[in-house]
């Protein structure tokens, strides 16, 4: 599907800009040095994480601290796809209407199943 190949070609612009080749890739490192903020936290047991925008403030990707490292690490490329996404369709729509970025941080917040305040930083 046409959508797929845009994910892959994305990712691999990402890499190249954001990654040094090492493996395991680690995206949280890659999140970090694109100033979005990983945090473990308690979620709803079927919920591994999500993608969290206030208002005003940096953007951060929740885990469920009670997930296995590897599936921590697949929910924050998974999550980090979300937000290279968004940032492009920012780029698109240089003004995009505030009530409906408003929406969408109260729809990622409810799919967080938590409350952005409850959450620490991921070590
Ligand atoms: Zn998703």
């Amino acid at each position: 599907m046409a959508g797929h190949r845009k994910g892959e070609k994305a990712a691999v612009e990402l890499l190249d800009e954001c990654w040094d080749g090492s493996l395991p890739i680690d995206p949280v490192r890659i999140a970090k040095s694109l100033g979005v903020k990983v945090l473990d936290t308690y979620l709803k047991q079927n919920v591994s994480g999500a993608l969290v925008k206030k208002q005003g403030e940096d953007p951060s990707i929740v885990l469920n601290a009670e997930d296995s490292t590897t599936r921590k690490r697949f929910t924050c490329a998974h999550e980090l796809g979300h937000y290279i996404r968004r940032a492009g369709e920012r780029e698109h729509q240089q003004r995009s209407r505030r009530s409906r970025r408003r929406a969408w941080n109260q729809r990622q917040l409810g799919s967080a199943g938590t409350d952005a305040s409850s959450v620490k930083e991921h070590p």
